[in-house]
């Protein structure tokens, strides 16, 4: 679990802008759902005999309840979809979320037990629009946050006639190989064969080689909406490859599924920047009426790990330097009006030599330094130093704003020196 420090919280802030500022033009607007949620929500969700609930689950005791922290956003927005009844309200429903979630995972880079993600939710659309406009809007993410060659993984894991026939196709292949299984897929593979190939593990990854494709297992009207999201993400632009190995780690898959990898970088094997498919099963098994949705997440700190790295300091535009009590107090006032008229300003609050005050002021790389002295206060006016025009004049107090905002606003000239 990571501190974020203030040096690091720029691009944070900026991957949160950019986030909702694009998917706000898709129609989705934010919900906040708590960070904590019963175990059963999340059992019934994810699935049992995933790795999410079997181990990584941070899972405690309260009045005989039991709580979990979230690991996922999507099961806490489908129950406040049901619980709210939104369904009756609205035939379609688009929500994205921002937040912290848990997992106890051995940690690594790019690989927290709390991270964070940002997703969102359709509900209410049975169709392949929803998914083409999902993929093909990460995709613009991605690109908007300035990162390049990501790859986009899709795959569709039919309904639940697809994997009742694909399910035997894979036992078919996997039991002649049992014993060359991992114990962990070993027991998996009777709950669900999808698993194994899901598995990291080298024995199951091998005994996975020249498994049946679920593509070639789709019923009809599974295949035809695989087919149109292809041809969705074709007319769009979008890139993608077809993975038929890609099931992902969750049980409340229907249909189409993807994951976003960065294709080069400082990620290494922790290259899954975001994933989502269809889940048209979910609402009704959680109690709401039949609705089919379709929802992705992103981690915050992958993306931002990929993100390409450029300096962000954010300097009070005006540090105020005052010498003496009585100047303090005109620096007091002179920084409120700035504010007041939206100029950043810190004011020294050490007292120290002026020589130290503009050491202070240079290295954050303020603008403006505001020199107040006795003499300035008699007459009360300050010494105003612009720092990158090499330039300094007297203003009066009544005039300071309007002479900072003209300052700032004109572009410096530079004399001399190479362009
Ligand atoms: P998932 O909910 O497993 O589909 O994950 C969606 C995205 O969340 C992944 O593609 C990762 O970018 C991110 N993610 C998942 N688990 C972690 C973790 N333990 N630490 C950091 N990011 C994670």
């Amino acid at each position: 679990m990571n501190d974020v420090l203030p040096e690091e919280v720029g691009r944070w802030q900026k991957l949160e802008r950019i986030f909702r500022s694009l998917v706000e033009l898709y129609g989705f607007r934010e919900v906040r759902t708590p960070i904590v949620e019963d175990t059963g929500l999340f059992v019934r969700s994810i699935g049992e005999a995933t790795d999410v609930v079997d181990k990584e689950m941070y899972s405690f005791e309260r009045h005989r309840d039991s709580l979990t922290l979230r690991p996922e956003g999507t099961a806490g927005a489908v129950r406040a979809y049901v619980e709210h009844g939104v369904s009756k309200r609205e035939p379609v429903t688009r929500w994205y979320y921002l937040g912290s979630m848990f997992r106890a995972e051995r940690p690594q880079r790019g690989r927290y037990r709390q991270f964070h993600q940002a997703g969102c939710e359709v509900f209410g659309e049975a169709g392949p629009i929803s998914d083409v406009e999902t993929i093909s809007m990460v995709y613009s993410l991605m690109t908007n946050l300035g990162i390049e060659g990501v790859e986009i993984a899709v795959n569709s894991i039919g309904g639940p006639g697809t994997r009742a026939r694909y399910r035997d196709a894979l036992l078919a292949h996997f039991t002649p190989k049992l014993a060359s299984l991992s114990e962990h897929a070993q027991q998996r593979l009777q709950i669900n064969p999808l698993r194994v190939l899901d598995s990291k593990d080298p024995r199951d990854i091998e005994a996975s080689q020249g498994a049946p494709s679920i593509l070639e297992h789709l019923e009809d009207a599974d295949r035809e909406h695989w087919e149109a999201v292809v041809a969705g993400l074709q007319a769009l632009g979008t890139p993608y490859c077809i993975e038929p190995t890609l099931v992902r780690g969750l049980d409340y898959y229907t249909r189409t599924l993807f994951e976003v990898r960065a294709s080069s970088g400082q990620l290494g094997s922790q290259n899954a920047l975001a994933g989502g498919g269809r889940y048209d099963g979910l609402v009704a098994s959680l109690g709401g009426p039949e609705t089919p949705a379709f929802g992705f997440a992103l981690g915050i700190e992958r993306v931002l790990l990929a993100m390409p790295e450029e300096p962000q300091r954010v300097a009070p535009l005006c540090y105020v330097a005052p010498m003496g009590v009585e100047a303090q107090r005109l620096a007091l006032v002179a920084a409120r009006e700035l504010r007041g008229a939206g100029l950043g300003v810190e004011v020294d609050g050490r007292g120290g030599s002026l020589k130290s005050m503009l050491r202070r002021a240079d290295s954050l790389g303020s603008r403006f330094v505001l020199v107040i002295g006795e003499s300035e206060v008699a007459r009360s006016v300050v010494a105003l130093k612009d720092l990158v025009a090499h330039d300094q004049q007297e203003v009066a107090l009544a005039e300071l704003v309007a002479r900072v905002q003209a300052l700032a606003s004109r572009p410096v000239e530079t004399t001399g020196g190479p362009a």
